[in-house]
């Protein structure tokens, strides 16, 4: 059974990072290279979903969703069921590296521009002597690549899919070949590979502690001013609606 809180109809599992890595294991076990979705959703993906039906499905149907950012964890306390823990997206990501390399687990990483899932993967090999990745390509392609990419992927067969093309492209992408994917679980990565490949810097301790990792990326593109935007919206919104539970398409 999972724990999950909802916010504006999106379901968020109440987990730590151990239970991350363990309800994982136990969805890699049981998947029979079914593609199982596991989602990150934070603020933005949750204002997102509220004008997106497609991206409102996906998430509510994906198997795990991992917490991430502040906003996630306030609208937990809004309900009276405080998350256990926040989980950026890289936690994550290096959590199942960790539990892979023990458990001999197989690793995709698709998505990034250019040399960066190759430096992602250089580095990750790096801090994991014993980790198995079996390919990677980059997250830009055309149709007939695409069919190559899903093609090599299927021939690999590897146990965890990562997709780092960013939200809710990545997603979409996942749930679009889900059907086709031969792999165990996919889950969708946004700029962790940049993060990896040493091409964007992590944000100081300091900043991560106090849950503004935002601000430092706002600094470092400006660019996501826009997207950001949505922020105060949920904050607004989660403080005056009277059942937060509630999405825009339930
Ligand atoms: N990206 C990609 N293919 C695309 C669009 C984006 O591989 O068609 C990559 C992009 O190069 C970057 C990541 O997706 O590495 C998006 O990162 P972002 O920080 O925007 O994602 P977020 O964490 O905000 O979801």
């Amino acid at each position: 059974m999972r724990n999950t809180v909802r916010i504006l109809g999106i379901d968020i599992d109440n987990i730590n990072i151990e239970d991350a890595g363990n309800i994982t294991k136990k969805l890699i076990k049981n998947s029979n290279k079914s593609c199982k979705i596991v989602v990150a959703p934070n603020t933005e993906f949750i204002m997102m979903a509220q004008k997106d039906k497609e991206f409102f499905d996906i998430l509510r149907k994906a198997e795990l969703a991992t917490p991430d950012s502040v906003g996630v964890m306030i609208g937990g306390k809004k309900q009276k069921t405080p998350f256990k823990q926040r989980i950026p997206g890289q936690a994550y990501f290096r959590k199942i590296l960790e539990v892979g390399e023990k458990e001999n687990w197989t690793f995709y990483l698709l998505g990034g521009k250019g040399e960066v899932p190759k430096l992602a993967v250089d580095n990750v090999k790096k801090n994991y002597p014993n980790i198995n990745i079996v390919g990677y390509h980059e997250g830009y392609f055309d149709k007939e690549s695409e069919e190559e990419v899903i093609a090599e992927i299927n021939r690999l067969e590897p146990n965890v899919l990562f997709v780092a093309m960013g939200a809710p492209l990545q997603e979409k992408w996942i749930a679009k070949h889900q059907q086709e994917l031969k792999v165990d679980i996919a889950a969708g990565q946004g700029g962790t590979f940049d993060y990896e490949a040493g091409k964007i810097q992590r944000a100081p301790k300091v900043f991560q502690k106090l849950g503004i990792e935002w601000l430092w990326r706002l600094a470092l593109q400006p660019s996501r001013f826009f997207r950001m935007l949505v922020l105060p919206v949920y904050l607004i919104k989660i403080t005056f609606t009277k059942d937060i539970t509630k999405g825009k398409f339930d």
